[in-house]
């Protein structure tokens, strides 16, 4: 099966790599040149129409803006290869996701969004799991792909935006779950509780999630290196708020994180993990000029 692979970013040289580890012939685009070079086995595209000329084409690019110029701008679509299906796995709005639904079926092209749960390192084990949701024929189509990107695929329907919000509200509540574990290392060490003995307190008790697992070390340790970078995911925060004021509905807690995540990208924190925030949250918000987490404040 000829592959088409567009973004070659912290998760999309890793997934691009596994397609190519699985025997796919995967021909793949990106922006920067250095980029391309760190994926081993993958074909050069010149262009990124280049890669639309496949049988199934996947995109990790950042966001709605960079798929709109990148492909939609581009006129991509109307060149592809008859019967191609695309796959977006990026981040993208609810809104966007239905725009694109209805695009591909102009142009007589298969869609599926398909955002995907894990960081960079769990793409690279094909350890993702993948919320897929298209048309039914669309989604078998590239069932044996997805299964070489991740350990599970979650089918939720033939309405795309469906995946596209429910990898939004799992972005939204890690948000919550990482300001929530910040706020009670706030009144735990004002009483000179270590918070690895708090967290291990939280762990075995009650928030035994992956959420809580995988971000109390990192706040813990501080370390920052993404990871998730803060502006992706006050992106992703934005994209939620988003999709609730289309329903009329304002998410308290969503506004907090957003805020929150606001203010780590406004101090230059925007390329760390976005589990700065925590140390925001802990360290006072604005007082945080942390010589080592920000080179740049020195
Ligand atoms: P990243 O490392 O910043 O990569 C972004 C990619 O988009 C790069 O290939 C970049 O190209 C390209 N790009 C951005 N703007 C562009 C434009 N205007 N034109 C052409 N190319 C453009 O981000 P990532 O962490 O891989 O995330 C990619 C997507 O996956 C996002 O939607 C993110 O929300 C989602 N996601 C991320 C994670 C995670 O933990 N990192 C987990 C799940 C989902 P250049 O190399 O040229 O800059």
């Amino acid at each position: 099966m000829q592959i088409g692979f567009i973004g070659l970013g912290n998760m999309g040289s890793a997934m691009a790599l596994n397609l190519v580890k699985a025997g796919h012939d995967v021909r793949a685009w990106n922006r920067s040149k250095a980029a391309q070079d760190s994926v081993p086995g993958v074909t050069l595209a010149k262009r990124a129409a280049d890669a639309f000329q496949a049988d199934a084409v996947f995109t990790m690019l950042s966001d709605d803006h960079a798929i709109r110029e990148v492909i939609l701008d581009a006129g991509l679509l109307a060149s592809a290869q008859p019967g191609l299906t695309h796959v977006v796995t990026s981040t993208i709005s609810v809104a966007f996701a239905r725009e694109l639904e209805l695009l591909h079926e102009e142009a007589g092209l298969g869609y599926v969004s398909a955002p995907v749960l894990g960081r960079p390192n769990v793409a690279a084990s094909g350890q993702l799991n993948i919320l897929a949701a298209g048309r039914a024929d669309a989604v078998a189509a590239i069932e044996p792909l997805l299964a070489s990107l991740g350990k599970k695929v979650w089918r939720l329907g033939e309405n795309p935006a469906r995946a596209n919000a429910a990898k939004l509200a799992c972005n939204m509540m890690i948000a919550m779950a990482i300001e929530a574990m910040a706020e009670g290392v706030v009144l735990t060490e004002s009483v000179g509780l270590d918070r690895a003995d708090f967290f291990e307190l939280i762990l075995g008790t009650l928030f035994s999630g992956r959420a809580y697992e995988s971000y109390s070390t990192q706040i813990t340790e501080r370390s920052f290196e993404p990871g998730f970078k803060a502006e992706l995911a006050l992106k992703d925060m934005r994209l939620a708020t988003e999709a609730g004021n289309e329903i009329g509905r304002t998410l308290p807690m969503l506004e907090a994180v957003r805020e929150g995540l606001s203010k780590a990208v406004s101090a230059g924190f925007g390329k760390k993990d976005w589990s700065i925030m925590a140390d925001m949250t802990i360290r006072d918000g604005d007082s945080l000029a942390s010589s080592e987490s920000n080179p740049e404040k020195k």
